[in-house]
Protein backbone atom coordinates (compact mmCIF):
# COMPACT_ATOMS: atom_id res chain seq x y z
CA UNK A 1 0.00 0.00 0.00
CA UNK A 2 1.18 3.48 -0.91
CA UNK A 3 -0.14 6.57 1.21
CA UNK A 4 1.01 10.44 0.99
CA UNK A 5 1.08 12.96 3.24
CA UNK A 6 0.00 16.69 3.30
CA UNK A 7 2.95 18.97 2.11
CA UNK A 8 4.27 21.31 4.44
CA UNK A 9 3.08 18.71 7.71
CA UNK A 10 5.13 16.46 9.81
CA UNK A 11 3.17 13.40 7.42
CA UNK A 12 4.59 15.15 3.86
CA UNK A 13 5.69 13.06 1.22
CA UNK A 14 9.25 14.90 0.61
CA UNK A 15 10.51 14.45 -2.95
CA UNK A 16 13.66 16.96 -4.21
CA UNK A 17 14.91 17.58 -7.76
CA UNK A 18 18.56 17.39 -8.30
CA UNK A 19 18.22 20.23 -11.43
CA UNK A 20 15.80 22.36 -11.79
CA UNK A 21 15.16 22.77 -16.15
CA UNK A 22 12.09 22.61 -18.15
CA UNK A 23 12.06 18.66 -17.40
CA UNK A 24 11.98 19.00 -14.27
CA UNK A 25 9.12 21.88 -13.85
CA UNK A 26 6.88 19.46 -15.08
CA UNK A 27 7.73 16.69 -12.88
CA UNK A 28 7.48 18.47 -10.09
CA UNK A 29 4.16 20.30 -11.24
CA UNK A 30 3.28 16.18 -11.39
CA UNK A 31 4.18 15.47 -7.93
CA UNK A 32 2.35 18.70 -6.79
CA UNK A 33 -0.75 17.49 -8.11
CA UNK A 34 -0.57 14.31 -6.02
CA UNK A 35 0.05 16.74 -2.71
CA UNK A 36 3.56 15.96 -2.86
CA UNK A 37 6.41 18.34 -1.17
CA UNK A 38 9.20 19.38 -3.19
CA UNK A 39 12.55 20.92 -3.44
CA UNK A 40 14.06 21.74 -6.39
CA UNK A 41 17.88 22.65 -6.48
CA UNK A 42 19.55 24.09 -9.31
CA UNK A 43 23.12 26.08 -9.63
CA UNK A 44 21.43 29.48 -10.23
CA UNK A 45 18.56 31.39 -8.94
CA UNK A 46 14.99 31.23 -10.17
CA UNK A 47 15.43 28.19 -12.60
CA UNK A 48 12.12 26.63 -14.39
CA UNK A 49 11.52 24.38 -11.08
CA UNK A 50 12.43 27.03 -8.40
CA UNK A 51 8.78 29.04 -9.62
CA UNK A 52 6.81 25.98 -8.88
CA UNK A 53 8.03 23.87 -6.07
CA UNK A 54 7.70 24.54 -2.54
CA UNK A 55 11.44 25.03 -1.64
CA UNK A 56 13.91 26.27 -4.10
CA UNK A 57 17.70 25.43 -2.73
CA UNK A 58 20.81 26.74 -5.13
CA UNK A 59 23.96 25.00 -4.87
CA UNK A 60 26.87 23.43 -7.19
CA UNK A 61 25.42 19.98 -7.61
CA UNK A 62 28.40 18.35 -8.54
CA UNK A 63 30.71 19.35 -5.46
CA UNK A 64 30.12 16.56 -3.14
CA UNK A 65 30.38 18.20 -0.07
CA UNK A 66 27.38 20.81 -0.92
CA UNK A 67 25.14 18.21 -2.42
CA UNK A 68 25.65 15.92 0.80
CA UNK A 69 24.46 18.98 3.51
CA UNK A 70 21.69 19.82 1.39
CA UNK A 71 20.67 16.26 0.97
CA UNK A 72 21.96 15.40 5.19
CA UNK A 73 19.73 18.43 5.77
CA UNK A 74 16.78 18.27 3.82
CA UNK A 75 15.97 14.81 4.52
CA UNK A 76 13.99 13.86 1.48
CA UNK A 77 12.00 10.49 0.88
CA UNK A 78 12.86 10.57 -2.34
CA UNK A 79 15.89 12.28 -4.38
CA UNK A 80 15.82 12.56 -8.15
CA UNK A 81 18.39 13.46 -9.98
CA UNK A 82 17.31 15.39 -13.16
CA UNK A 83 20.18 16.59 -15.20
CA UNK A 84 23.83 14.61 -15.41
CA UNK A 85 26.43 17.20 -14.28
CA UNK A 86 26.25 15.69 -10.24
CA UNK A 87 28.40 14.26 -7.91
CA UNK A 88 26.87 10.96 -8.44
CA UNK A 89 29.18 8.98 -6.18
CA UNK A 90 28.20 10.97 -3.48
CA UNK A 91 24.64 10.01 -3.96
CA UNK A 92 25.83 6.57 -4.20
CA UNK A 93 27.15 6.40 -0.75
CA UNK A 94 23.70 8.79 0.42
CA UNK A 95 21.86 5.48 -0.65
CA UNK A 96 24.12 2.95 1.19
CA UNK A 97 23.17 5.04 4.02
CA UNK A 98 19.62 4.27 3.53
CA UNK A 99 18.80 7.65 0.87
CA UNK A 100 16.34 6.51 -1.85
CA UNK A 101 17.47 7.89 -4.81
CA UNK A 102 15.56 6.87 -8.26
CA UNK A 103 15.74 5.30 -10.28
CA UNK A 104 19.00 4.18 -8.44
CA UNK A 105 22.29 6.12 -7.72
CA UNK A 106 24.16 3.62 -9.85
CA UNK A 107 21.20 4.52 -12.95
CA UNK A 108 22.84 8.05 -12.09
CA UNK A 109 26.09 7.22 -11.90
CA UNK A 110 26.40 4.97 -14.77
CA UNK A 111 24.62 7.81 -17.05
CA UNK A 112 26.85 10.65 -15.92
CA UNK A 113 29.11 9.72 -18.87
CA UNK A 114 28.78 8.23 -21.65
CA UNK A 115 31.31 5.67 -21.28
CA UNK A 116 29.71 3.82 -18.54
CA UNK A 117 26.18 3.37 -20.13
CA UNK A 118 28.62 2.28 -23.56
CA UNK A 119 30.28 -0.70 -21.74
CA UNK A 120 27.35 -1.82 -19.43
CA UNK A 121 25.03 -1.88 -22.83
CA UNK A 122 27.29 -3.19 -25.03
CA UNK A 123 29.93 -5.06 -23.07
CA UNK A 124 27.57 -6.66 -20.11
CA UNK A 125 24.52 -6.99 -21.64
CA UNK A 126 25.67 -7.55 -25.41
CA UNK A 127 23.35 -5.25 -26.76
CA UNK A 128 23.92 -4.12 -30.57
CA UNK A 129 25.64 -0.32 -30.72
CA UNK A 130 27.85 1.11 -32.93
CA UNK A 131 31.70 0.57 -32.71
CA UNK A 132 33.62 2.89 -30.61
CA UNK A 133 36.82 3.44 -28.53
CA UNK A 134 37.78 5.66 -25.79
CA UNK A 135 40.46 7.82 -26.35
CA UNK A 136 42.76 10.12 -24.19
CA UNK A 137 44.70 12.05 -26.72
CA UNK A 138 44.82 12.78 -30.40
CA UNK A 139 47.11 10.11 -31.00
CA UNK A 140 44.78 7.62 -29.58
CA UNK A 141 41.84 9.35 -31.32
CA UNK A 142 43.62 8.87 -34.91
CA UNK A 143 43.41 4.99 -33.76
CA UNK A 144 40.28 4.93 -33.11
CA UNK A 145 38.95 6.49 -36.36
CA UNK A 146 40.44 4.15 -38.54
CA UNK A 147 39.19 1.31 -35.95
CA UNK A 148 35.65 2.57 -35.82
CA UNK A 149 35.84 3.65 -39.63
CA UNK A 150 34.96 6.89 -41.52
CA UNK A 151 32.60 8.35 -41.29
CA UNK A 152 32.74 8.86 -37.73
CA UNK A 153 31.29 10.44 -34.55
CA UNK A 154 33.65 12.07 -31.60
CA UNK A 155 32.00 13.04 -28.95
CA UNK A 156 33.62 13.99 -25.15
CA UNK A 157 32.60 11.54 -22.89
CA UNK A 158 31.58 14.24 -20.40
CA UNK A 159 29.03 16.34 -22.08
CA UNK A 160 25.53 16.05 -24.17
CA UNK A 161 22.91 18.03 -26.34
CA UNK A 162 25.60 17.59 -28.88
CA UNK A 163 28.40 19.65 -27.08
CA UNK A 164 31.31 19.39 -28.27
CA UNK A 165 30.44 16.52 -31.13
CA UNK A 166 31.76 16.59 -34.21
CA UNK A 167 31.59 13.86 -37.38
CA UNK A 168 34.66 13.22 -39.20
CA UNK A 169 34.97 11.96 -42.77
CA UNK A 170 38.93 11.55 -42.89
CA UNK A 171 41.83 11.22 -41.52
CA UNK A 172 42.81 14.92 -42.09
CA UNK A 173 39.35 15.89 -39.96
CA UNK A 174 40.38 14.08 -36.95
CA UNK A 175 42.48 16.93 -35.13
CA UNK A 176 40.21 19.40 -35.58
CA UNK A 177 37.23 17.28 -33.87
CA UNK A 178 39.74 16.51 -31.04
CA UNK A 179 40.28 20.50 -30.85
CA UNK A 180 36.50 20.71 -30.63
CA UNK A 181 35.57 17.93 -28.05
CA UNK A 182 37.96 19.44 -25.87
CA UNK A 183 36.39 22.94 -25.83
CA UNK A 184 32.92 21.11 -25.65
CA UNK A 185 33.64 18.69 -22.79
CA UNK A 186 31.86 19.25 -19.34
CA UNK A 187 35.13 18.49 -17.56
CA UNK A 188 38.24 19.88 -18.68
CA UNK A 189 40.92 17.08 -20.15
CA UNK A 190 38.78 14.12 -20.20
CA UNK A 191 38.37 11.57 -22.76
CA UNK A 192 36.40 11.01 -25.84
CA UNK A 193 34.19 8.33 -27.38
CA UNK A 194 34.57 7.71 -30.97
CA UNK A 195 31.87 5.81 -32.52
CA UNK A 196 31.42 4.44 -36.08
CA UNK A 197 28.22 6.65 -37.82
CA UNK A 198 24.96 4.43 -38.06
CA UNK A 199 23.12 5.24 -41.44
CA UNK A 200 19.81 4.65 -39.80
CA UNK A 201 16.23 5.58 -41.82
CA UNK A 202 15.11 6.94 -38.63
CA UNK A 203 16.12 7.49 -34.78
CA UNK A 204 13.49 7.31 -31.68
CA UNK A 205 13.11 7.68 -28.26
CA UNK A 206 11.35 4.78 -26.23
CA UNK A 207 10.02 5.99 -22.98
CA UNK A 208 10.28 2.87 -20.93
CA UNK A 209 8.29 3.08 -17.19
CA UNK A 210 9.70 0.49 -14.02
CA UNK A 211 6.66 0.56 -11.86
CA UNK A 212 4.46 -1.41 -9.10
CA UNK A 213 2.20 -3.48 -9.51
CA UNK A 214 1.30 -4.96 -5.99
CA UNK A 215 4.79 -6.17 -5.29
CA UNK A 216 6.19 -7.09 -8.65
CA UNK A 217 7.33 -4.58 -10.70
CA UNK A 218 6.66 -3.79 -14.18
CA UNK A 219 8.01 -2.57 -17.41
CA UNK A 220 5.78 -0.83 -19.33
CA UNK A 221 6.42 1.33 -22.81
CA UNK A 222 5.38 4.17 -24.56
CA UNK A 223 4.42 4.26 -28.44
CA UNK A 224 7.76 5.20 -30.13
CA UNK A 225 8.72 8.83 -30.16
CA UNK A 226 10.66 9.97 -33.52
CA UNK A 227 13.17 13.20 -33.79
CA UNK A 228 15.25 15.38 -35.78
CA UNK A 229 18.25 16.77 -33.85
CA UNK A 230 20.17 19.47 -35.43
CA UNK A 231 23.92 20.04 -33.98
CA UNK A 232 23.09 16.96 -31.63
CA UNK A 233 20.12 19.14 -30.09
CA UNK A 234 16.56 18.48 -30.67
CA UNK A 235 14.54 20.41 -32.50
CA UNK A 236 10.84 18.83 -33.29
CA UNK A 237 9.64 15.44 -32.27
CA UNK A 238 6.48 13.32 -33.01
CA UNK A 239 4.59 10.08 -31.74
CA UNK A 240 3.95 7.98 -32.58
CA UNK A 241 7.27 6.97 -35.40
CA UNK A 242 5.88 4.23 -37.93
CA UNK A 243 7.84 1.38 -37.22
CA UNK A 244 7.65 -2.60 -38.49
CA UNK A 245 6.62 -4.81 -35.66
CA UNK A 246 10.22 -6.97 -35.67
CA UNK A 247 12.00 -3.69 -35.41
CA UNK A 248 9.35 -2.58 -32.42
CA UNK A 249 10.06 -5.55 -30.62
CA UNK A 250 13.76 -5.10 -30.78
CA UNK A 251 13.53 -1.78 -29.48
CA UNK A 252 11.23 -2.88 -26.75
CA UNK A 253 13.86 -5.55 -25.80
CA UNK A 254 16.62 -3.50 -25.76
CA UNK A 255 14.85 -1.14 -23.73
CA UNK A 256 13.88 -3.68 -20.92
CA UNK A 257 17.30 -5.18 -21.16
CA UNK A 258 19.36 -1.71 -20.19
CA UNK A 259 16.52 -0.38 -17.87
CA UNK A 260 16.21 -4.38 -16.31
CA UNK A 261 19.74 -4.02 -15.29
CA UNK A 262 19.47 -0.16 -13.95
CA UNK A 263 17.03 -1.16 -11.93
CA UNK A 264 14.53 0.90 -9.45
CA UNK A 265 11.15 2.84 -10.34
CA UNK A 266 10.79 5.39 -12.67
CA UNK A 267 10.55 6.36 -16.57
CA UNK A 268 13.55 6.19 -18.51
CA UNK A 269 14.70 7.58 -22.41
CA UNK A 270 15.54 5.10 -24.14
CA UNK A 271 17.47 6.37 -27.69
CA UNK A 272 17.52 4.02 -30.32
CA UNK A 273 18.31 3.89 -34.23
CA UNK A 274 16.53 2.24 -36.79
CA UNK A 275 17.34 1.23 -40.43
CA UNK A 276 14.51 -1.61 -41.71
CA UNK A 277 14.41 -4.28 -39.08
CA UNK A 278 17.81 -3.13 -37.40
CA UNK A 279 17.82 -1.21 -34.15
CA UNK A 280 20.93 0.05 -32.17
CA UNK A 281 20.88 1.68 -28.87
CA UNK A 282 22.66 4.78 -28.48
CA UNK A 283 21.92 6.07 -25.06
CA UNK A 284 19.90 6.36 -22.11
CA UNK A 285 18.42 8.86 -19.92
CA UNK A 286 17.39 7.44 -16.22
CA UNK A 287 14.40 10.01 -16.21
CA UNK A 288 12.05 12.13 -18.85
CA UNK A 289 14.04 12.83 -22.04
CA UNK A 290 13.72 16.26 -24.05
CA UNK A 291 12.15 14.72 -26.99
CA UNK A 292 9.63 13.17 -24.69
CA UNK A 293 7.87 16.73 -24.15
CA UNK A 294 5.55 15.74 -27.03
CA UNK A 295 3.66 13.31 -24.42
CA UNK A 296 1.99 16.52 -22.94
CA UNK A 297 0.16 16.76 -26.40
CA UNK A 298 -0.48 12.84 -26.97
CA UNK A 299 -1.07 10.46 -23.72
CA UNK A 300 -3.52 10.03 -21.20
CA UNK A 301 -0.51 10.29 -18.72
CA UNK A 302 2.59 12.58 -20.00
CA UNK A 303 6.40 11.15 -19.00
CA UNK A 304 6.10 13.56 -15.95
CA UNK A 305 3.19 12.03 -14.86
CA UNK A 306 4.65 8.60 -15.61
CA UNK A 307 8.10 9.23 -13.80
CA UNK A 308 6.11 10.84 -10.53
CA UNK A 309 3.79 8.11 -10.58
CA UNK A 310 6.43 5.09 -10.97
CA UNK A 311 8.62 6.77 -8.69
CA UNK A 312 6.11 7.03 -6.13
CA UNK A 313 4.82 3.38 -6.16
CA UNK A 314 1.95 3.90 -8.42
CA UNK A 315 0.03 2.42 -11.40
CA UNK A 316 0.80 4.05 -14.81
CA UNK A 317 -1.21 3.91 -18.35
CA UNK A 318 1.53 4.56 -20.53
CA UNK A 319 -1.07 4.52 -23.22
CA UNK A 320 -1.40 6.95 -26.33
CA UNK A 321 -4.27 9.29 -26.52
CA UNK A 322 -3.42 10.97 -30.15
CA UNK A 323 -1.13 11.28 -32.45
CA UNK A 324 1.55 14.95 -32.00
CA UNK A 325 4.02 16.91 -31.90
CA UNK A 326 6.75 19.28 -30.36
CA UNK A 327 8.56 21.92 -32.03
CA UNK A 328 11.24 23.70 -29.74
CA UNK A 329 10.96 27.90 -29.46
CA UNK A 330 14.26 29.04 -29.39
CA UNK A 331 15.91 32.37 -27.33
CA UNK A 332 17.03 34.12 -30.52
CA UNK A 333 18.58 36.75 -28.91
CA UNK A 334 20.98 37.24 -26.05
CA UNK A 335 19.22 39.06 -23.15
CA UNK A 336 17.88 38.82 -19.50
CA UNK A 337 14.37 38.64 -18.70
CA UNK A 338 13.01 38.68 -22.54
CA UNK A 339 9.31 38.74 -23.64
CA UNK A 340 7.90 36.37 -26.40
CA UNK A 341 5.55 38.19 -29.08
CA UNK A 342 3.00 36.61 -31.21
CA UNK A 343 1.79 33.76 -28.16
CA UNK A 344 -1.78 34.54 -29.02
CA UNK A 345 -0.67 33.91 -33.00
CA UNK A 346 0.35 30.58 -31.81
CA UNK A 347 -2.55 29.57 -29.34
CA UNK A 348 -5.13 30.38 -32.09
CA UNK A 349 -4.16 26.95 -34.26
CA UNK A 350 -5.99 24.69 -32.99
CA UNK A 351 -4.95 21.80 -31.09
CA UNK A 352 -1.59 23.60 -30.41
CA UNK A 353 -0.31 24.24 -26.30
CA UNK A 354 2.85 25.86 -25.40
CA UNK A 355 5.47 25.57 -22.34
CA UNK A 356 7.41 28.59 -21.50
CA UNK A 357 10.02 27.63 -19.39
CA UNK A 358 10.34 31.26 -17.86
CA UNK A 359 13.98 30.96 -17.99
CA UNK A 360 15.65 33.98 -16.18
CA UNK A 361 18.49 34.39 -19.28
CA UNK A 362 17.91 33.52 -22.82
CA UNK A 363 20.73 32.37 -25.24
CA UNK A 364 20.37 32.15 -29.43
CA UNK A 365 20.45 28.88 -28.99
CA UNK A 366 18.96 27.96 -25.72
CA UNK A 367 15.55 26.20 -25.66
CA UNK A 368 13.05 28.71 -24.08
CA UNK A 369 10.14 26.78 -24.73
CA UNK A 370 8.02 24.33 -26.91
CA UNK A 371 5.20 24.55 -29.38
CA UNK A 372 3.12 21.28 -28.63
CA UNK A 373 -0.02 20.37 -31.35
CA UNK A 374 -2.06 17.45 -31.51
CA UNK A 375 -3.35 15.91 -35.04
CA UNK A 376 -4.56 13.71 -37.01
CA UNK A 377 -1.11 11.92 -37.71
CA UNK A 378 1.94 12.82 -37.02
CA UNK A 379 3.15 14.62 -39.91
CA UNK A 380 0.53 17.11 -39.86
CA UNK A 381 1.04 18.05 -36.39
CA UNK A 382 4.56 18.30 -36.82
CA UNK A 383 3.38 21.27 -39.57
CA UNK A 384 1.55 22.78 -36.86
CA UNK A 385 3.58 22.39 -34.55
CA UNK A 386 6.18 24.05 -36.46
CA UNK A 387 4.24 26.76 -37.46
CA UNK A 388 2.96 27.39 -33.57
CA UNK A 389 6.80 27.90 -32.36
CA UNK A 390 7.50 29.86 -34.86
CA UNK A 391 4.90 32.27 -34.17
CA UNK A 392 6.62 32.74 -30.76
CA UNK A 393 8.79 35.45 -31.40
CA UNK A 394 11.48 36.23 -28.64
CA UNK A 395 12.25 39.69 -28.07
CA UNK A 396 14.89 41.67 -25.75
P1 LIG B 1 23.98 12.04 -28.57
O1 LIG B 1 24.40 13.27 -27.81
O2 LIG B 1 24.92 10.91 -28.43
O3 LIG B 1 22.55 11.66 -28.26
O4 LIG B 1 24.00 12.43 -30.10
C1 LIG B 1 23.16 13.44 -30.61
C2 LIG B 1 22.66 13.08 -32.00
O5 LIG B 1 23.77 12.92 -32.90
C3 LIG B 1 21.92 11.75 -32.06
O6 LIG B 1 20.58 11.91 -31.66
C4 LIG B 1 22.08 11.41 -33.54
O7 LIG B 1 21.20 12.17 -34.35
C5 LIG B 1 23.50 11.88 -33.84
N1 LIG B 1 24.45 10.75 -33.61
C6 LIG B 1 25.09 10.48 -32.46
N2 LIG B 1 25.86 9.37 -32.58
C7 LIG B 1 25.71 8.93 -33.84
C8 LIG B 1 26.24 7.81 -34.58
N3 LIG B 1 27.10 6.95 -34.06
N4 LIG B 1 25.82 7.67 -35.86
C9 LIG B 1 24.95 8.56 -36.42
N5 LIG B 1 24.44 9.61 -35.78
C10 LIG B 1 24.80 9.81 -34.50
Amino acid sequence: MVSLGTPLSPSATRVMLLGSGELAKEVLIALQRLGVETIAVDRYDHAPGHQVAHHARTITMSDPEQLRALVEAERPDVVVPEIEAIATPTLVELEAAGQRVVPTARAARLTMDREGIRRLAAETLGLPTSPYRFCDSLEELRAGAEAVGFPCVVKPVMSSSGKGQSTVRTAEDVETAWGYAMAGSRVAGTRVIVEGFVDFDYEITLLTVRSRRGEETVTSFCAPIGHRQESGDYVESWQPQPMSEVALRRAQDIAAAVTGDLGGHGLFGVELFVRGDDVWFSEVSPRPHDTGMVTMATQWQDEFELHARALLGLPVDTSLRNPGASAVVYGGVEATGIAFDGVDEALALPGVQLRLFGKPESFTRRRMGVALARGENPDAARATAREAASRVRPRA
